[in-house]
């Protein structure tokens, strides 16, 4: 059909939205992105969850089936789905958060709803400020409120409306408590569902990565803000935009590069160039590898050839002479032999500038 037509139109002309998740130790970033994807799993027969090189793929489909819990929100998918990016505490990671680049597009902060603001939440916050990533709360662990009644995987408002007079008053007096923090740090902010105005106030989505509860919200809300307030920056750009963000030695493979791509499209045989500790490094893509689909990872190290791969995406890289590449290092692509000099230098200034921008911190 027409409107069938469009969505798919819809799905080209952007890319997947880049999600970074930020946050102070044991807040809960990694169990979110495990019960994401466990969710995912379980809730999508088709087009489910992909498991990509250093990121996970939550396709719209899905996302589409999990907000259908939410009472108020009827959201139309344009995006092909999101991309999480996976490495929360990663040491490369935190390289790149110091980044002036674009690799996030927007931003999850973790706050443990027990604890309130933390020393990294401080931090994390004033990364997303200054890169000018636009962001929410989530304000996990809901469910260690005492006497919490949890309902499974369910929207915040419904498991809310179920609790009793006292376990609600419990939750809103933290969740104000939370909320005067970041005022006394020079922020407004609100619970999401309550938010006067998303542009003035941090939206608290609260969450359980445990139970589930509030996971639609949470994606619900980033899907939203994607599509309207990030509209513009979310077209897919055919001009190349990939970060290194991780090296490794694999069996059979040799050293590989793990890489998102941000934008455009990166094919086998072409010439690569990116930073090294002993200086620029260029060479060829010998194979473009994505994990086996999750149902089908029975053995361990197997990957999936590709010709070609576009944005956005996480992909491994296999080629010679990569062993010094250093993480955090933009990758570019040389057109022709001509091109690779000024690539080469164009890779070290920028590396150089990540560098300055670490050590002024
Ligand atoms: P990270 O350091 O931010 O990645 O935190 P983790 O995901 O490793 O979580 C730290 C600890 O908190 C682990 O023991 C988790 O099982 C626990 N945890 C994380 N999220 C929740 C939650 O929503 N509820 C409860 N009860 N525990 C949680």
């Amino acid at each position: 059909t027409n409107e069938e037509k469009k969505i798919e139109e819809a799905k080209i002309r952007y890319k997947a939205p880049i999600v970074c998740i930020l946050g102070h130790v044991d807040t809960g970033k990694t169990k979110l992105l495990d019960k994401i994807r466990r969710t995912n799993v379980q809730a999508s027969e088709a087009g489910g969850i992909t498991q990509q090189i250093g990121a996970t793929m939550f396709p719209a489909d899905a996302i589409e089936t999990l907000t259908q819990k939410l009472p108020n929100l009827s959201l139309s998918i344009d995006v092909p789905g999101l991309l999480i990016i996976d490495t929360p505490g990663h040491e490369s990671f935190s390289n790149l958060r110091s980044r002036g680049s674009s690799l996030c597009n927007i931003g999850i902060l973790v706050v443990d709803i027990m604890h309130g603001l933390e020393n990294q939440t401080i931090e994390s916050l004033s990364i997303f400020k200054t890169k000018n990533i636009p962001f929410i709360v989530a304000l996990n662990k809901i469910d260690r409120l005492y006497e919490w009644s949890p309902s499974k995987d369910e929207a915040f408002l419904t498991t809310f409306n179920k609790q009793s007079g006292h376990v609600q008053s419990e939750f809103m007096r933290r969740a104000k408590e939370t909320i005067l923090e970041f005022n006394h740090k020079g922020y407004n902010a609100a619970l999401y569902y309550e938010n006067p105005d998303p542009e003035e106030y941090i939206s608290l989505v609260p969450t359980s990565a445990i139970t589930g509860e509030g996971i639609p919200d949470m994606l619900g809300l980033i899907l939203n803000i994607a599509q309207t307030k990030l509209r513009s920056s979310i077209i897919y750009q055919p001009k190349l935009e990939a970060t290194v963000m991780e090296v490794k030695t694999i069996e059979g493979l040799g050293t590989t590069i793990d890489v998102i791509l941000m934008n455009g499209v990166i094919k086998e045989d072409d010439n690569i160039i990116v930073s090294g500790f002993n200086g620029p490094i260029s060479t060829r893509v010998r194979a473009l590898l994505t994990p086996m689909p999750l149902r089908e990872m029975r053995v361990k190290g197997e990957y999936l050839h590709h010709k070609a791969l576009r944005a956005s995406m996480g992909v491994k890289i296999s080629a010679q002479g990569l062993d010094h590449t250093m993480a955090g290092s933009p990758l570019f692509i040389a057109k022709n032999e001509e091109e690779i000099p000024r690539l080469q230098e164009e890779v070290q200034k920028e590396i150089t500038e990540i560098f300055k921008s670490i050590n002024n911190k």
